[in-house]
């Protein structure tokens, strides 16, 4: 998602701003190896947080939201609150791209970053190889990235990932990049169609419907659409997948 205001409003007030559940960030938090105690834990790109939520409740260690867009992290904070997790997450307003203004961001200071549908911002391997500083050593990543699960890919499919993601790669691609970035690649599995539908795609038509009538929102409504139509008619063919990454020991 673009820093533009239109595009952000799209989004607002949704459980998500991306494909995912409470189950799919559960089960990769099973898949983890052990943790050092009371861990460093970052959740980069968060949005309204419903992964750094989990992630504190199921690891009762901090975790540190970043953000660009402020009112996401306002209702991150506000669903923290009524569910007793404050104490456990600070939220910050700024660019994962520039961890490097952030004081408590050291490099090797990290042993737990998280970014669900996220990294693409950046571009996988480029955001690997950007905050591969950040991580102690034997320190992990856990990412989402969508993902092509063919090589080939229907006609008006591939013009429209073209144009929305063109460096948007198969899941070996993506292993390979993980380990160009410096990292071991431990484990990697697909989301299933439902972590698209029940948090994500469901509750945003239902916005897109209720914002139709302005028109400086016509443009990204209809961009916004045609995405879930495809997705409807081809989510076979690509989708989000985890990667459980290790930095060297
Ligand atoms: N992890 C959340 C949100 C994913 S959408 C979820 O799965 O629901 C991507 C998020 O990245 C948005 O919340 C957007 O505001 C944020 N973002 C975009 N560019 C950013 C940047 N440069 N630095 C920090 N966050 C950014």
């Amino acid at each position: 998602m673009a820093d533009d205001d239109a595009i952000f409003r799209l989004f607002e007030g949704l459980p998500r701003q991306g494909p995912g559940s409470d189950a799919c960030t559960r089960e990769a938090l099973r898949r983890l190896p052990p943790l050092p105690p009371a861990p460093r834990v970052v959740d980069l790109g968060c949005g309204a947080g419903r992964q750094t939520l989990v992630l504190a409740e199921a690891l009762r260690s901090k975790v540190l939201a970043v953000d660009l867009h402020q009112p996401f992290l306002d209702q991150l904070s506000a669903s923290a609150q009524a569910l007793g997790l404050a104490h456990l997450i600070e939220t910050r307003c700024a660019d994962f791209g520039a961890l490097g203004a952030q004081p408590d961001l050291a490099p090797s200071s990290v042993d737990l970053l998280w970014s669900e549908g996220a990294i693409y911002l950046l571009g996988f391997e480029a955001g690997l190889s950007l905050w591969r500083p950040l991580l102690a050593p034997g320190g992990l990543v856990v990412v989402s990235e969508c993902c092509w699960l063919t090589d080939a890919p229907e006609g008006e499919l591939a013009a429209f990932w073209r144009e929305a993601y063109p460096d948007m790669g198969t899941v070996e691609r993506n292993v390979a990049r993980a380990e160009s970035a410096g990292f071991e690649p431990l484990d990697w599995w697909p989301l299933p169609a439902a972590a698209w539908w029940d948090d994500f795609y469901t509750p945003l038509i239902g916005r897109l419907a209720a914002l139709a009538a302005d028109p400086a929102l016509a443009a990204p409504i209809a961009e916004t659409r045609r995405e879930i139509e495809l997705f409807r008619r081809y989510g076979d063919s690509y989708g989000y997948v985890f990667y459980l990454l290790r930095a060297p020991g």
